[in-house]
């Protein structure tokens, strides 16, 4: 559950431990698919944030706070778009994101996927994401993520050897997201750039709406059931979201940006569209804890990823 308070509440710390109190924000860059919002959710322990096979699912920064007591550590993670070449309206605005999210951090997770890292430098499509983070002027812990799909571990050494040395790099952390390998290790390097004090409530998850996890548990419905150009031109619209007794009505359009792409989502005799309600109302009543009722419409807004308007209502939401 999605719980609203004041993120500028400072708490008295009941627990016993020597160690001071610390909280801070973080964010994590990476190019697409790197795993950044797969980790998000693993230093959550929550889904947050969607996490599809389809790279530039991530469309605006998502907060999630990450909490221990030993010693007492709370650390706001922003999941971010990833940063790649801006070639539409809808790519420079998800660029654009990614840039904002480093105001104010303490410090920044470069993510990388480590069964691409195979030598002594970092690699050129992680480049961007890289100059981002400098730009931050904050330090940056390297965490090289999908360890468990390198075999052969060896094949890591030269760069841990030589980016391990250089001075950009506060520390290089071999993680695995998915399988939670050496997240604690990452939580206490960057433990070390947080300052004094808690920031948060206990119960405090994220910065974002309930309204704003349906729609993208629509929208991954959509993306996972849809292929090659169609998830990135998917956008979820909430026309009704209400709830009475135990249940919850929502109505939701999916928009596309092409009448090939309705026909697709909308399937044979509505089949597809069918499939994608099912599986999304699912996971709304769990994200939520309630019974829901779930419409869906398939609109087509033709080529919106081009405008950059249309980007900031549809991809943003800036309208709701
Ligand atoms: P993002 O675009 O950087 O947010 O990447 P996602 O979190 O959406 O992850 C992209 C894909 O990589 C998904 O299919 C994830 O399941 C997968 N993935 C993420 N972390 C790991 C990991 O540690 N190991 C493996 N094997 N796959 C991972």
């Amino acid at each position: 559950m999605v719980r609203d308070t004041n993120p500028a509440t400072l708490r008295a710390v009941s627990d016993p431990s020597t160690e001071s109190p610390r909280a801070g924000r973080v964010t994590i860059l990476g190019r697409p698919n790197v795993g950044k919002s797969t980790l998000l959710n693993a230093l959550v322990g929550q889904t947050l944030a969607i996490a599809t096979p389809r790279p530039g699912t991530t469309r605006s920064n998502l907060l999630g706070v990450h909490m221990r007591k030993d010693p007492p550590t709370q650390i706001a993670f922003v999941d971010t778009p990833g940063v790649g070449r801006a070639q539409t309206a809808l790519h420079r605005v998800l660029v654009e994101q990614a840039e904002a999210s480093v105001a104010d951090v303490d410090a920044v997770v470069l993510l990388l996927s480590a069964p691409d890292c195979r030598g002594a430098d970092l690699p050129p499509a992680d480049q961007g994401a890289f100059a981002l983070a400098m730009s931050t002027g904050r330090p940056i812990v390297l965490a090289l993520n999908k360890v468990d799909r390198v075999k052969d571990k060896e094949q890591l050494l030269p760069l841990l050897d030589t980016v391990g040395k250089r001075p950009e790099f506060s520390a290089i952390v071999p993680i695995s997201a998915t399988k939670g390998t050496n997240l604690d290790a990452l939580v206490s390097e960057l433990r070390n750039f947080l300052p004094e004090g808690l920031a948060y409530d206990e119960d405090f998850l994220t910065d974002r709406p309930e309204r704003y996890f349906v729609r993208e548990l629509v929208r991954e419905a959509a993306i996972r059931h849809t292929r090659e150009e169609v998830p990135y031109g998917v956008a979820v619209l909430l026309d009704e979201y209400s709830t009475t007794g135990d249940r919850t009505h929502i109505e939701a359009t999916v928009v596309v940006e092409k009448e090939s792409h309705k026909k697709i989502v909308v399937g044979a005799g509505g089949s597809m569209i069918r499939t994608i309600g099912t599986e999304a109302r699912k996971a709304i009543e769990t994200f939520v804890g309630r019974k829901v009722v779930l419409k869906l419409w398939v609109k087509v807004v033709e080529g919106w990823t081009e405008d950059p308007r249309k980007v900031r209502e549809l991809a943003l939401g800036e309208n709701e």
